[in-house]
C-alpha cells in the first residue's frame, strides 16, 4: 500500500495503526536478514506510537500520515533511538533529541519503525561503506541499491515500509530511488529542517521523502516542509498545499533538455528509456526545449572538492570526547603516555572507515592553506557558475529532464575499489545539491534485465509543486511505480 491508501484506511477505521504497524514489522523481520536495510528496528516505540493512536482517533483523523510506518535513515536522530550514520564511531550512540522532521513525521500521526542502513556518514554511492554491510537491491541481491539513502529506498521497494526519510548531499535520494524502482524527492536548500540530521556537507545537505508515488512525496513534503526556530539554514518561504498541484495537467509546462549533457557516457537503455519518458510527457501536452549547461561537466569535481572540505570540518567534532566511540590506550602505553593527541588519532583510526579517512584527508588538504585558492576557492566560483547556468536555463523552462544515473544497478563490489568511477556515477545528482535546486527521480523504465531507471526533473527554487505535478502525470500514463521486484513475487 502507498502512504496515501495506509493513511486513509486508518482514518477511516478500516485498518488500525497497531494492525498496519504489526504488519510492517512482521514484513521487515521476514525481509531484513536478505536486505540488510535496517540497522535498528523500533519495534517497541512503533507499537506505542500506534497503540497511541488507536486510542484516540478522533484526534488523527485529518492527520495527513496517520498510522502510516515510516523508516528514517540512520543518520537523522531519534530519541532513545541508536543512530549509528553507519559508522562504528557512533555504533553505540544514543541521541537524547528528535530531529525535527522525527517529530514532525510523528505529529503528523506517522510511526518510525526503524533505522535504515546507509553509506558511513552518508559517503559513497552503493551502501557499500556502511560499517554494517552492504544492502542488498530487492530487484537483484547482487546488485547495490544505490547510495547513500540505500536502506530506505529498499525498504520501499521491497514494501516493506510504504515510505522513508532519506539525506541527500550530492544525490543520495534520489540516485538510490532510481536505482530501486521508487520515487525520491531533494527538496530546495532550506525547504526542510536539519536540526538532527548528522551533518556531512553543511551548504549541500537536505533531506527528503522516498516513496512510491509523487502523491506520496505531496503529501510527505507537506508534512516536512518549513521554518523550524531550531535551524537558521531553514526557509520561511509559505507551504503550499503540494497535493492541489497534482492536476495532471502538464499542458504549456516547457520542459528543458541538456541534449550535450546526456551525449557523454550514458548506458544506452538508460539514454532509451529517457527519451520515451520525455516522448510522453510531450505527448500529454509539454514542450520540449533544448537548452545547454556549459558548466555541467565540472559538476562532479566541484562537488568533490567542497563537500570533502565540509566533510573534513563537520566530521572534526568525532574526537572521542564528546560523543561515540574513544579508543582505548594499547597494551604497552601507560597512562602517562596516553596523552590526548594520542586518544584523538587512535579513536580516528580505529573507528572511522577507509571512505571517510579519504574524505576527511581529502578536504583538509583543499582548505590547508597553500592549496585553498587553487582548489577550494575555484570549486566555489565554478559553482557560481553551474548556479548562473541553470538561471538562465529556467528563465525559458519550468524544469530540466535528464537522467538520474548515468547506469543502472551495479554488482555489489564492482566499483568500490575505485573511488573515482563511484564518483562518476553523480554525474547528474550532485548539480542540485550545489545550486539548492529541488530535484526529483522518478521510475520510467527498466532494462531488458529487468533493472529499475529513474528520470530526474529539476525545478526553480521552491517550486517543488511543479517537479510533483510533472512526475505525477507521467504517472499517470505509465505503470513503472506499481511493479513489484522479484523478492516480492513467490
Ligand atoms: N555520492 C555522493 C557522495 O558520496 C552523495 C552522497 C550524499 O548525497 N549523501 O558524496
Amino acid at each position: 500500500m502507498t502512504v496515501r491508501e495506509v493513511r486513509d484506511a486508518v482514518r477511516s477505521g478500516v485498518r488500525s495503526a497497531s494492525e498496519v504497524c504489526r504488519d510492517a514489522l512482521a514484513r521487515i523481520e521476514a525481509l531484513n536478514p536478505r536486505l540488510n536495510a535496517f540497522n535498528s528496528i523500533a519495534a517497541d516505540r512503533a507499537l506505542a506510537t500506534a497503540e497511541a493512536i488507536d486510542r484516540d482517533r478522533s484526534r488523527w483523523r485529518d492527520a495527513p500520515l496517520a498510522g502510516v510506518p515510516i523508516a528514517v535513515k540512520d543518520n537523522i536522530c531519534t530519541l532513545g533511538v541508536r543512530t549509528t550514520a553507519s559508522s562504528r564511531m557512533l555504533e553505540r550512540y544514543v541521541p537524547p533529541y528528535d530531529a525535527t522532521v522525527v517529530a514532525r513525521l510523528e505529529s503528523a500521526g506517522a510511526i518510525v519503525v526503524g533505522k535504515t542502513n546507509c553509506d558511513e556518514f552518508a559517503m559513497g554511492s552503493s551502501n557499500e561503506t556502511s560499517a554494517f554491510g552492504p544492502v542488498h537491491n530487492p530487484w537483484a541481491f547482487d546488485r547495490t541499491p544505490g547510495g547513500t539513502s540505500g536502506g530506505s529506498a529498499a525498504a520501499v521497494a521491497a514494501r516493506l515500509t510504504p515510505g522513508a526519510l532519506g539525506s541527500d548531499t550530492g544525490g543520495s535520494i534520489r540516485q538510490p530511488s532510481s536505482l530501486c524502482g521508487v520515487v525520491g524527492l531533494k527538496p530546495t536548500y532550506g525547504r526542510v529542517s536539519r536540526y538532527g540530521l548528522i551533518a556531512h556537507g553543511s551548504s549541500l545537505d537536505q533531506i527528503g521523502p522516498i516513496v512510491q508515488s509523487a502523491h506520496d512525496a505531496a503529501i510527505m513534503l507537506g508534512v516536512l516542509a518549513g521554518a523550524d526556530a531550531a535551524d537558521s539554514t531553514s526557509a520561511p518561504e509559505p507551504v503550499p498545499d503540494y497535493t492541489a498541484a497534482l492536476t495532471g495537467d502538464v499542458r504549456g509546462t516547457r520542459i528543458g533538455v541538456p541534449r550535450a549533457l546526456l551525449e557523454q557516457g550514458v548506458d544506452a537503455e538508460v539514454a532509451a528509456a529517457t527519451t520515451a519518458a520525455l516522448d510522453a510527457l510531450k505527448a500529454r501536452g509539454a514542450t520540449l526545449v533544448d537548452i545547454d549547461l556549459p558548466h555541467a561537466r565540472y559538476a562532479t569535481s566541484v562537488y568533490y572538492l567542497v563537500s570533502t572540505a565540509e566533510a573534513s570540518s563537520n566530521l572534526a567534532r568525532y574526537d572521542g570526547v564528546r560523543y561515540g566511540f574513544r579508543a582505548q590506550p594499547s597494551g604497552t602505553a601507560t597512562a602517562v603516555r596516553y596523552d590526548l593527541r594520542q586518544m584523538y588519532a587512535r579513536t580516528r583510526a580505529q573507528a572511522f572507515g577507509a571512505e571517510v579517512k579519504r574524505r576527511i584527508m581529502l578536504g583538509t588538504y583543499v582548505l590547508s592553506a597553500g592549496y585553498y585558492d587553487a582548489y577550494y576557492l575555484k570549486a566555489q566560483q565554478v559553482r557560481t557558475l553551474i548556479l548562473r547556468d541553470y538561471d538562465q536555463a529556467f528563465e525559458r523552462v519550468n524544469a530540466v529532464a535528464m537522467p538520474t544515473s548515468p547506469v543502472p544497478a551495479f554488482r555489489i563490489g564492482e566499483r568500490v575499489a575505485d573511488p573515482l568511477q563511484m564518483y562518476l556515477i553523480d554525474v547528474f545528482t550532485v548539480s542540485a545539491n550545489l545550486t539548492g535546486l529541488p530535484a526529483i527521480s522518478i521510475p520510467c523504465g527498466f532494462t531488458r534485465g529487468g533493472l529499475p531507471i529513474g528520470l530526474q526533473l529539476t525545478g526553480r527554487r521552491f517550486d517543488e509543486a511543479t517537479l510533483l505535478r510533472v512526475a505525477d502525470a507521467y504517472e499517470r500514463d505509465t505503470t513503472w511505480s506499481t511493479q513489484l521486484p522479484p523478492i516480492l513475487n513467490p
